[in-house]
């Protein structure tokens, strides 16, 4: 039977293992193992490639919200709109500045945040909206932008899965205040361990959340204020910036994947596979389809040799985690029906046609015998 990972990291680092053994030990033989000039290049080179003129390297990509959120004065009392469906990372980094999540019902579309339940949310204490480009598909920034200026909201937006992607031809980071990225390993862009990245044009936010993220200092015992230790460690930045010669290689084997998927399963009346929204250039994270017997196709394909995941079986509102704001599943019900019929499939850039092949083979039977 044959075995479809759910992502293949092992393939990976067959292709570039060397390049990254090298650059590995060049961090060893430096010791160079916090900030210093590795992370100093990848900054520099992660911001060309976001389009951006800053890039502040920092521990993971909940720290990078948390960061960036807290550095532009986001604290205790103050509220910022979160989607109802995304990980849990995206509320959090509002909960550690004393802040407030207001949860948002997304679209059936794009699963992204539904701006008109956003705006029905918006308070005399909303200072912030917290967009995510949940699977690697930008929402739209236009009229997050309308939105953000009508209410004189800050945008900060969660990239953790959109590295590279781009909306009308544009950066993301041409659009509101900051972009923040995670480069857990298994995100577009991984690294190994964890890692996470502040991009914005906002040279004095730049500064600050470099300050923020090192203790609030700038050289040793300078403190100017109390910050955190989010530092990224000299090894990651150093495979990170071997990784990301590749990363737009990486994208475009995705995206072929993602056709490939779309003509096979296209047709199927029970399978929706996932809309690109226009001037969207969605990097596929994930391949969310959805099917009403989710479970049913999941526990099939995992029978026949085929992981998947769901990103996430149950919407932010409904955790445990955030029954103190007393929300019902009723309250967001897209997002409820979502989380019941979303299945991710196997998606990495060096998965084999002949995979999809049989991945698209099983939902096909699967459907078949129901
Ligand atoms: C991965 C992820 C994060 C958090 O990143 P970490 O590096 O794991 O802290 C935040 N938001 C979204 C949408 C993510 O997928």
């Amino acid at each position: 039977m044959p075995n479809v990972p759910f992502v293949d990291l092992a393939a990976q680092y067959a292709a570039i293992g060397q390049e990254v053994l090298t650059a590995i030990t060049a961090v060893l033989e430096d010791r160079t193992f916090i900030l210093g000039p590795h992370v100093n290049a990848f900054e520099k080179n992660f911001a060309a490639f976001c389009g951006a003129e800053h890039c502040v390297g920092v521990g993971n990509g909940t720290d990078a919200l948390y960061i960036a959120l807290k550095s532009l004065g986001f604290g205790p009392g103050d509220e910022a709109l979160v989607p109802a469906n995304t990980f849990i990372a995206t509320a959090e980094a509002v909960g550690l500045c004393g802040g407030r999540p207001v949860f948002v019902d997304v679209e059936e579309a794009g699963f992204h945040m539904n701006l008109d339940d956003a705006r029905a949310k918006i308070t005399d204490r909303t200072r912030v909206i917290i967009p995510v480009h949940l699977y690697g598909q930008p929402m739209d920034l236009d009229a997050v932008d309308c939105l953000a200026k009508e209410f004189e909201l800050k945008i900060v937006q969660d990239c953790a899965q959109t590295h590279g992607a781009t909306i009308g031809g544009k950066s993301l980071v041409s659009f509101g205040d900051v972009c923040c990225y995670s480069f857990f390993p298994g995100k577009n862009l991984g690294a190994y361990g964890d890692a996470g990245a502040i991009v914005t044009n906002n040279e004095t936010l730049a500064k600050r959340c470099r300050m923020f993220a090192n203790h609030g200092r700038q050289g040793k015992y300078d403190h100017e204020f109390e910050g955190t230790n989010s530092r990224m460690d000299g090894l990651q930045g150093a495979v990170l910036d071997v990784k990301l010669k590749y990363l737009k290689k990486w994208t475009e084997l995705r995206q072929a994947n993602a056709r490939v998927y779309d003509d096979l399963l296209a047709g199927i009346p029970s399978i929706t596979t996932p809309a690109v929204l226009p001037g969207r250039d969605h990097v596929y994270h994930l391949y969310v389809i959805r099917c009403a017997n989710r479970d049913g196709l999941q526990t099939f394909l995992k029978e026949r040799g085929v992981a998947t995941g769901v990103h996430y079986p149950i919407a932010l509102p409904n955790l445990t985690a955030y029954a103190h704001l007393g929300h019902a599943a009723k309250d967001f019900p897209v997002a409820r029906r979502l989380a019941g019929e979303i299945l991710s499939l196997p998606m990495y850039p060096e998965l084999l046609r002949q995979d999809i092949e049989y991945v698209a083979a099983q939902v096909r039977n699967f459907l078949k015998q129901v």
